[in-house]
């Protein structure tokens, strides 16, 4: 049976999987979202024996309808290779009670990779299967993660382009210097002079510009989105959690059926977001718990119902999770309106409009399977140096705000059942904050002096990711304000006026 995607914003709009991955965002500014989501076909007992690509084809069959057997699977083979530094592409680390879901073993150590290293072949397949010829245009605003993994997955990817926006002095060191070192024809990127929010705003509103996209569409281009609001980000990502379960049961450190919890350091909230439609799914999972740094907007919402984004932004240790509009919860929202499409377009109106607005109890009732907590910078160091000093793990500092949130939501609500934490970036991406949470204080200096010291105490060989950059090139030097990114992008691809 096929499964067709609507917009979370107008019922009428009904595309193919292909379509929705090739247009990114709805016409109408609304994300696609599957008409109905579907359960897993295959048992946990049947799952439990697959490699890591048979649970990929398993979970996106499931979404991807019109992908034939042999294209999805090409896709996953082309994906989930030696660009991961481990067979088991996301390994399950036990460490006390608790279970580690590293999700950054590829290309470039942050969970981004899970998901934009099936995006590109995802999306030339979905190119091809609609004849689209124009050369695809990726636009993406990055909070430093996706940023990189994203020009790592485009690079030299036939018919493709892609220009990244970062916020020129909020991403770490090392991120900053894993993008302008990319290499590859057809990657572009531009340190904006501003924050995350006004990068994603920036990129959403040239989306929206139909004036920009037929001025660009005579020139042979068209943009697509490899922000986490492409479903062809959203699908990858459920494979994971049933694998991770999958791994619980086959290593029996759970039963049959037993209910595990999920803990995920959120920003945008595409990574939680895919737990939740894994336990739509089947996947026994009880509570998701999100968890948030000091920009805590997402736990003020599901503490009062209200979102709002009025507040300041604080620049955080987890940057990646510095966010205050965090987009895939619109999917969310339009799930808990009970599919109202008015409904989510009139919330979604109001954030734009005034930055803020409040569900009603009953979309509230329908929320109650998250469960959110936030930490602040020192409870984000503290848990580091703690887990380090109990068990010898080392953890990024993303990771570490969700290990915080896991330990004070076992301990208020005495819930003992076995929690999945989502770890979602290597600590030698964010080598000066980690190294700061074990030593106690931290001298100014090179960060990527750091680097062999966190190789001592974390007894983990430095990921070949980090050792490209220490002696790369810099390909990259375009800065622009704000205001500028349209033109820039004008720029970039030769269409100016
Ligand atoms: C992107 C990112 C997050 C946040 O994930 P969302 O899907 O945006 O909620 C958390 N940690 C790291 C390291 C990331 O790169």
């Amino acid at each position: 049976m096929e499964l067709h995607y609507t917009s979370t914003r107008n019922s009428d709009v009904r595309v193919t999987a292909s379509q929705a991955i090739l247009k990114g965002l709805a016409p109408d500014g609304g994300l696609f979202v599957p008409e109905s989501l579907p359960s897993l076909h295959a048992s946990m007992e049947e799952i439990k024996e697959m490699t890591y690509q048979e649970t990929a084809y398993e979970v996106m069959k499931q979404f991807l309808t019109d992908f034939t057997e042999e294209e999805l699977k090409t896709c996953i083979n082309r994906a989930y290779d030696s660009k991961f530094d481990t067979e088991e592409i996301a390994p399950l680390v036990k460490v006390d009670d608790t279970y580690y879901l590293e999700l950054f073993h590829g290309a470039t150590i942050a969970f981004k990779d899970m998901a934009l290293s099936i995006l590109p072949h995802l999306l030339t397949m979905s190119a091809k299967k609609n004849q689209a010829e124009d050369e695809i245009v990726i636009l993406t605003a990055t909070s430093g993660d996706t940023g990189k993994a994203a020009m790592s997955g485009f690079a030299d990817v036939k018919g493709t382009k892609i220009i990244v926006f970062y916020p020129k002095n909020g991403v770490s060191k090392v991120q900053e210097l894993q993008m302008v070192t990319q290499k590859g024809s057809n990657v572009d990127v531009v340190a904006i002079h501003g924050n995350f929010d006004q990068a994603q705003s920036g990129v959403k509103a040239m989306f929206e510009d139909q004036e920009l996209a037929e001025e660009l569409h005579a020139r042979g281009y068209r943009f697509s989105s490899a922000n986490s609001i492409n479903i062809g980000r959203l699908v990858p990502q459920i494979v994971y959690y049933v694998y991770a379960y999958a791994r619980l049961l086959k290593y029996e450190e759970i039963e049959e059926g037993e209910q595990i919890n999920i803990v995920v350091p959120t920003g945008n909230f595409g990574n939680i977001l895919a737990a939740y439609y894994a336990k739509q799914m089947g996947v026994p999972i009880d509570r998701l718990v999100c968890a948030s740094n000091t920009n805590k907007v997402l736990f003020d919402f599901f503490q009062s119902g209200t979102y709002d984004k009025n507040r300041d932004f604080v620049l955080t240790s987890s940057p990646s999770m510095d966010i205050l509009i965090s987009s895939n919860l619109e999917r969310l929202i339009y799930l808990a309106s009970g599919e109202d499409a008015d409904e989510t377009k009139r919330l979604m109106e109001e954030l734009k409009a005034a930055g803020c607005y409040t569900v009603s109890p009953k979309m509230q009732e329908m929320l109650s399977d998250f469960e959110a907590g936030y930490t602040d910078e020192e409870g984000t160091k503290e848990t580091i140096r703690n887990v380090y000093k109990r068990t010898g793990y080392v953890m990024d500092t993303h990771t570490a705000v969700a290990s915080h949130v896991c330990e004070e939501y076992k301990r208020k609500s005495g819930d003992m059942k076995k929690c999945v934490i989502a770890s979602t970036a290597s600590p030698y991406k964010f080598v000066h904050s980690v190294m700061e949470a074990l030593e106690g204080s931290m001298e100014e200096g090179d960060e990527l002096e750091l680097l062999p010291k966190l190789q001592e105490a974390s007894g983990t060989e430095m990921p070949q990711a980090v050792k490209d950059i220490l002696d790369a090139r810099i390909l990259h030097h375009i800065e622009c304000d704000v205001e500028q990114m349209k033109n820039t992008v004008k720029q970039i691809l030769g269409v100016e006026a």
